[in-house]
């Protein structure tokens, strides 16, 4: 198969476009986003989906609200490797810190105190761990906080809005006033005072300077 873009090639080959030996691999169709076609849509094209090139995934509700798709083990087949159980610890830990919560769990699980020192949220009185839920979006308290994630981002988002377009409103006024008193003041040099000006015309007209 000939290739019409020259950075796309079908074999994996360490060099670089002249010819000479190269530490990096060059793009291919396969190297960069491995997909399979899984069916056609409502037009016949081609639905691509994406081969997934980590060997285990993990689902987080983000401090912002969103679930991120995070790979806890980057190798294509699973592993045991202290390296490899690590790296998975590492990624869970530095998401988790920064407000993350693994989806699969309730919010009110504690089964990572040793990093947040408590659930992951701070439960409404009564409510205990309900043990959460793999089907996407988690349990149901998982839902209820990434909807009120959602909601804090997006009031702050207003927030911003709202002053941005108060300040442009003020903003607006100052140049607004700015034109009415410059125009105000134009006037005023120019406008011309019909009694001193009779006056001065006839003060010529009396020296014949005037016709
Ligand atoms: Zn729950």
């Amino acid at each position: 198969m000939s290739n019409q873009n020259p950075f796309v090639t079908d074999q994996l080959t360490a060099r670089n476009p002249n010819g000479q030996s190269n530490a990096t691999y060059e793009l291919t169709k396969s190297s960069a986003n491995p997909v399979r076609h899984i069916g056609r849509d409502g037009r016949g094209f081609p639905i691509e989906d994406t081969i997934p090139t980590a060997s285990k995934w993990g689902w987080f509700l983000m401090p912002d609200g969103g679930l991120n798709k995070v790979p806890l083990r980057t190798g294509s087949v699973p592993s045991m490797h202290a390296d490899a159980i690590a790296y998975e610890n590492e990624v869970t830990y530095d998401i988790v810190m920064a407000g993350g919560i693994p989806a699969h769990l309730c919010p009110y699980s504690t089964e990572l105190s040793y990093i947040t020192k408590g659930p992951f949220a701070q439960p409404p009185p009564g409510v205990t761990d309900c043990g959460g839920s793999t089907k996407e979006g988690g349990c149901i308290h998982l839902q209820e906080i990434r909807k009120a994630r959602i909601a804090e981002v997006q009031r702050r988002y207003d927030l911003d809005l709202e002053q941005f377009t108060s300040r442009q409103h003020e903003e607006y006024e100052r140049m607004r006033q700015g034109i009415v008193q410059g125009v105000g003041e134009a006037i005023a040099k120019h406008a011309v005072n019909p009694v001193a000006a009779r006056a001065e015309k006839a003060q010529r007209m009396r020296e014949g300077k005037d016709e």
